[in-house]
């Protein structure tokens, strides 16, 4: 899949509301020193299963985490693509 076709997908789901528009804050005041992210970029332990919030295909190695519990992967490259979407909303 291309870089364009990724693109229209994201930007349909956040347009959708399907996808976040912000990234996870990397802190949560009042609960965890500031130091400590609440939401991080990690390596997947299920990487090759995991479906990518962005294309669908498998193999999402990104995984954000957000303050609420719910998860969103990305390829690293849907990734880049989904963060240059929220910042141009
Ligand atoms: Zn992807």
């Amino acid at each position: 899949m291309d870089r364009d076709t990724i693109r229209q997908k994201i930007r349909a789901r956040l347009d959708a509301g399907t996808l976040p528009r912000a990234v996870p804050p990397l802190t949560k005041a009042g609960t965890a020193p500031p130091t400590t992210p609440s939401a991080s970029i990690q390596a997947d332990s299920a990487i090759g299963l995991a479906r990518c919030a962005g294309c669908d295909d498998a193999g999402a190695g990104v995984t954000y985490r957000y303050p609420d519990g719910s998860i969103v992967r990305f390829h690293g490259r849907c990734h880049r693509i989904w963060e240059e979407e929220c910042q141009r909303a």
